[in-house]
């Protein structure tokens, strides 16, 4: 493990936590605009997965808190919807300034909340969309590469749906249709969907995702929010404001510090009362009602396969329409001649691998956590994997260094632990990792992880793992690749790293997913589509699909000239009759 020291003019980690500790108090709900008590009283405990220890409160929705909000919203849309794009838009960027604002106290909510890897939290960039500040970051940045191809893309990033609202107002509301029949002009209009659920996970919460729109932020904080699919609040808020909905978040009850902070910075940036209410809360009693309810129009969902089944099923009931950004085992495939190049060309290899699964603690949904590798290339595969998994700074996430911080909770590390042994106990052989590192005593933090002699069978090849554990498994074809790739229930991302263009387009087209990466792993852009296919749901986030998500589409039929009878029944047969 390769851990430098930590620079002096950075906050040290004891300073940021203390400072956190008495900081976070307790949040409550926001309501039609307003903080709000849960109607039944009950609290949720904040625990920081770094030291183990509550740091703060939430409350806890039920029913009630859910059925407010939704009165709430319903009656804020109509007055939303009827703004302009243009006004809506505004609305948008005063939120991205806001985050900008506020920037290090959120990185620092987050990381306390989840445990992400926080890396200088007081980094100073008060406009880094300019190319002079890319330069300048660059300089101060130990992964340099990675991180400016992460600030170029952020240039184009900066409030996206900001303009795709004001695109509205200049026509992209309505698209004309080519009829056959020039008695009738056909269009198609774009209009808000209405009140809409909007159900996050926890292992990209907030903030990252806002960030993206406006920032300034800590290396690793800002290229987690390029690199990963899971930017899921915002992923959800930037496109419901912009297509003009009424909005109701459920962030996950394991992170909805920044979820709740964007409240008071929507408020202040004049999103309207009821407009967009945050509820924290646990899943059956905050979560479930909310998609029940009658009053809400849509359920856009990210979260797990067996969450995902009970919302479907739920809204199922009303005919609710339903978005599921749901789990997954990606692959990712390494032919031998994308290491052909000898070292450096392993190395490269190398690093996207391990970027593709030790991201984000290795908790992401499109983690390509399954590595087939050309036979012949295993053995200088296998060697440097080890090398640099070993090499990894696994510590508190506070620290600029880190580059591994803990899992999420308690149950996810027992869940982690657990299908480590079960891999162990099936036959499968630790390359490394597999335990709590030696020097961290406290805290959810697990080694990266890899494992060798996986068997098609085999839990940890099957099933998501949703941590830092990555499953090797040699292949001798390319027909033996796509179909070991392919045998997967899940169908969210795919890999594949070769020197052979011909290669990537043939693996491109036979993978069975929405996503593909093609000698690269987990880069995302907002400006192209996001979602999975089989057990990883279907729908699709970002881009146009994802403004789409939140837009009824209304077919308008115009007779053109009504001073002409149509002329179908005999009876009204006159001069004026069509023909
Ligand atoms: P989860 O399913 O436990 O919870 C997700 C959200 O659903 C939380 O807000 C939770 O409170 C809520 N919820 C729980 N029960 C509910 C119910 N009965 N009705 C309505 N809402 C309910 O998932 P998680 O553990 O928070 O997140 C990890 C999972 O999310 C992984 O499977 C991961 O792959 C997936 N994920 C997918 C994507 C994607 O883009 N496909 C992105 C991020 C995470």
């Amino acid at each position: 493990m390769t851990c430098y020291p930590f620079p002096a003019r950075y906050p040290t980690p004891r300073r940021l936590r203390v400072a956190m500790a008495t900081a976070l108090g307790r949040r409550e709900l926001f309501i039609g605009g307003r903080w709000v008590e849960p109607a039944a009283g009950g609290t949720l405990d904040v625990i920081n997965p770094a030291t183990e220890q509550v740091v703060g409160h939430l409350g806890a929705a039920t029913q009630p808190d859910i059925h407010a909000a939704v009165t709430a919203a319903r009656s804020a849309f109509p007055g939303w919807r009827a703004t302009s794009g243009i006004t809506r838009g505004a609305v948008l960027r005063r939120i991205a300034a806001s985050v900008r604002d506020r920037k290090s106290e959120l990185a620092v909510l987050e990381t306390t909340d989840c445990g992400k890897p926080l890396d200088e939290a007081e980094w100073d960039m008060d406009d880094v969309a300019t190319c002079f500040e890319v330069r300048v970051s660059l300089r101060r940045c130990a992964g340099g590469v990675v991180f400016l191809w992460a600030l170029t893309k952020l240039a184009f990033r900066l409030q996206y749906y900001a303009e795709k609202a004001e695109a509205l107002d200049a026509g992209a509301g309505v698209t004309k249709v080519v009829l056959p029949d020039d008695r009738f002009s056909c269009a198609v209009h774009r209009e808000p969907l209405g009140v809409v659920a909007l159900i996050t996970p926890w292992n990209y919460p907030l903030l990252y995702a806002l960030l993206l729109l406006h920032t300034c932020v800590p290396l690793v904080a800002l290229t987690a929010l390029f690199f990963t699919g899971d930017r899921m609040a915002t992923w959800k808020v930037a496109p419901a404001l912009a297509a003009g909905c009424a909005c109701i978040l459920k962030p996950s009850e394991n992170a909805s510090l920044t979820c709740l902070a964007l409240a008071d910075i929507a408020h202040g940036a004049g999103v309207p009362p009821g407009v967009l209410n945050i509820l924290s809360g646990l899943g059956p009693d905050a979560g479930a009602p909310l998609v029940a309810h009658p009053g809400v129009d849509k359920v856009a969902f990210t979260g797990s396969l067996a969450t995902g089944k009970a919302v479907m099923r739920s809204a199922a009931e009303r005919v609710c329409p339903v978005s599921l950004e749901l789990g997954g085992k990606s692959p990712v495939v390494v032919f031998e001649d994308a290491i052909a190049g000898g070292a450096d060309a392993v190395a490269k290899v190398v690093e996207w691998i391990m970027f593709g699964i030790f991201w984000t603690n290795g908790q992401i949904c499109s983690a390509t956590s399954r590595l087939l590798v050309q036979r012949s290339a295993m053995p200088a595969v296998l060697a440097a994997l080890k090398h640099h998994a070993e090499a990894v700074c696994v510590c508190d996430p506070m620290s600029r260094q880190c580059r591994m911080g803990p899992v999420v909770n308690s149950i996810q590390y027992s869940k982690i632990k657990a299908m480590i042994a079960t891999a162990v106990h099936q036959g499968a052989t630790v390359l490394t990792g597999g335990a709590r590192p030696a020097h961290l005593d406290a805290g959810y933090y697990l080694a990266p992880t890899v494992f060798t002699d996986v068997k098609p069978d085999m839990s940890i090849w099957t099933d998501e793992i949703f941590g830092p554990v990555l499953c090797v498994m040699p292949f001798d074809s390319e027909e033996e690749a796509i179909q070991l790739a392919n045998s997967t229930q899940y169908g969210l991302g795919a890999a594949v790293l070769t020197s052979d263009s011909a290669t990537a387009q043939r693996m491109t087209a036979a993978f069975d997913c929405g996503l593909v990466w093609v000698n690269c792993s987990q880069p995302c852009f907002c400006h192209g589509p996001w979602g999975g296919r089989k057990l990883s749901g279907f729908g699709r986030e970002l881009g146009e699909h994802g403004m789409s998500n939140y837009q009824n589409i209304k077919q308008v039929v115009e007779w053109k000239d009504p001073g002409v009878q149509f002329g179908w029944y005999p009876s009204f047969s006159t001069t004026t009759a069509a023909t």
